[in-house]
């Protein structure tokens, strides 16, 4: 199964992604996540990225596709994958349709956690506070002033691909708004059925028999 999960910074990407990998057995691929690596072990993709992704913006699509295109033919991708902030742009989306279709596969679904801007800010801010309040370290972009630009980077490069996605039938919209279990609940009732490549029954069957 190869999903991918669409929604601005604070939609529950990452908590969701997180429960599908439980469910299916299939890899998350967060290209945030990857990048931060990079800046923490020092490559030459971190130091190039470092700076655009403090300050909020978008790295250069040449670079997250390269890093993804790398990270699916590992072997742990091979079952398949869920795709947390990438594709990100609409050039990023068609490359990533190049990508796939060179290795002979396809997307399942995309997955929009649709959420309210205003809620998302207080959501961070509340996350923000409690990791605080526990002691723990802070991601560099999560201040009021950077959190800015990263809803406006997905509101301007991001957003456009859901009109991307749905011209190709492949978008599935869940309210994010929803307490985490419900947001769950709605991405499991939607995904076993909606399959391409699996019956109705796709969804109680064991993690191995649902790659293609
Ligand atoms: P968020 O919580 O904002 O969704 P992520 O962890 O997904 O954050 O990404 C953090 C930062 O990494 C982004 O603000 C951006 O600078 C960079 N980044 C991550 N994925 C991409 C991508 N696909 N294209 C460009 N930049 C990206």
């Amino acid at each position: 199964m190869r999903l991918i999960l669409l929604g601005p910074p604070g939609a529950g990407k990452g908590t969701q992604a997180l429960r599908l990998v439980g469910k299916y057995g299939i890899v998350q691929l967060s290209t945030g996540d990857m990048l931060r690596a990079a800046v923490r072990t020092g490559t030459p993709v971190g130091r190039q990225t470092q700076e655009i992704m403090a300050r909020g913006g978008l790295v250069p699509d040449n670079v997250v596709v390269g890093i993804v295109g790398q990270r699916i033919d590992e072997p742990d991708a091979r079952k398949g994958f869920i795709l947390d902030g990438f594709p990100r742009t609409v050039p990023q989306a068609a490359a990533l349709d190049r990508l796939l279709e060179t290795k002979g596969l396809g997307l399942d679904g995309v997955i929009e956690l649709r959420v309210d801007e205003d809620a998302l800010m207080r959501r961070i801010e509340s996350r923000v506070a409690e990791m605080k309040a526990r002691g723990e370290t802070l991601r560099e972009d999560d201040s009021p002033e950077v959190l800015h630009n990263r809803l406006r980077a997905y509101r301007e490069q991001t957003a456009p691909l859901i009109a991307y996605y749905r011209q190709k039938g492949l978008l599935r919209t869940v309210n994010g708004m929803a307490p985490i279990a419900d947001v769950t609940a709605a991405i499991d009732k939607l995904l076993p059925a909606d399959r391409p490549l699996g019956g109705s029954a796709a969804g109680k069957k064991k993690s191995e028999e649902l790659s293609p």
